[in-house]
């Protein structure tokens, strides 16, 4: 398969030094509190280069907690400027995609339900058209590894150079040990077809729990991946959404220092 992607190396807009990127934060932004405490407890880890939050969620049924709204872009501010975080949130409208840029966010990224959606992600890419900004697309939530490139191929083609692929799984009918079956192979097919683009992988949305994250986080590294974007809530047993995969930040912290990292992230 072919593609067109002109893309900025990883380094040269986010300097992780040797080691991967690491994007930890909350599934969603609940309250000012909640997301400024744990963005310090990530910065005194020392770990973590981005600080993620969502602040409109993307709910697979209606009449849940569906995101905080705009009012969470200020605490995403508040929480950089204290912390020295850059900051990461899903976008998946040219609004959202506009509220975000005026609000100073660092790196966006683009939710596995709109990149199954080509005029979603158009849309998106209309919008970030002449804007310097880093995108992340993750997967989109059906193994379709031309659905996947071709959003790429869309935000990239609006000018944006410093992209990245997020492997977040996906999903099955069969019920498995995974919330989103991991496929490894399609991954690997992208970095086949792909390999200058960074590929940032998601423990938490394949795992669905905590207690599998270790070992798919130590995949992911044994594969080269170039960074993780896990989820850490304060207190996850209380989170509003993805409650059973959240770690601490602390149990961020022992994960990161017990994973084996063959060689520097390029
Ligand atoms: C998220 O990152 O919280 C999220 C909604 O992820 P995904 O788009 O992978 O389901
Ligand atoms: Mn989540």
């Amino acid at each position: 398969m072919k593609h067109s992607l002109d893309i900025l190396p990883l380094q040269s807009w986010i300097n992780t030094g040797d080691k991967p990127l690491i994007i930890a934060g909350p599934c969603s932004a609940e309250t000012e509190e909640q997301l400024v405490s744990t963005a310090h407890l990530l910065a005194n880890t020392g770990k973590v280069n981005v600080l993620r939050a969502g602040i409109w969620k993307p709910r697979t049924r209606p009449g849940e907690f569906e995101g905080i709204g705009s009012i969470g872009l200020q605490w995403l501010k508040r929480a950089k400027e204290e912390t020295g975080l850059l900051t990461a949130t899903e976008v998946a409208t040219a609004k959202h995609v506009e509220e975000a840029l005026a609000a100073g966010v660092d790196v966006l990224w683009v939710g596995a339900r709109s990149t199954a959606n080509p005029f979603t992600v158009q849309e998106i890419a209309d919008a970030l058209k002449g804007v310097d900004v880093p995108v992340l697309v993750k997967n989109p939530v059906n193994p379709d590894l031309s659905l996947w490139i071709g959003a790429l191929e869309r935000i990239n083609g609006a000018g944006i150079k410093k992209l990245g692929a997020i492997h977040r799984g996906f999903s099955s009918f069969e019920k498995t040990a995974f919330r989103n079956e991991p496929m490894w192979d399609i991954a690997i097919q992208l970095k086949t077809i792909a390999p200058e683009l960074p590929i940032i992988n998601d423990p938490s949305h394949i795992c669905g729990n905590r207690e599998l994250i270790p070992y798919v986080t130590q995949k992911a590294m044994d594969m080269d991946m170039q960074g993780l974007i896990i989820e850490s809530h304060i207190d996850p047993s209380v989170a509003w959404t993805d409650a059973k995969q959240q770690v601490t930040p602390a149990a961020l912290s022992d994960l990161l220092d017990n994973l084996s990292i063959r060689h520097a992230a390029s």
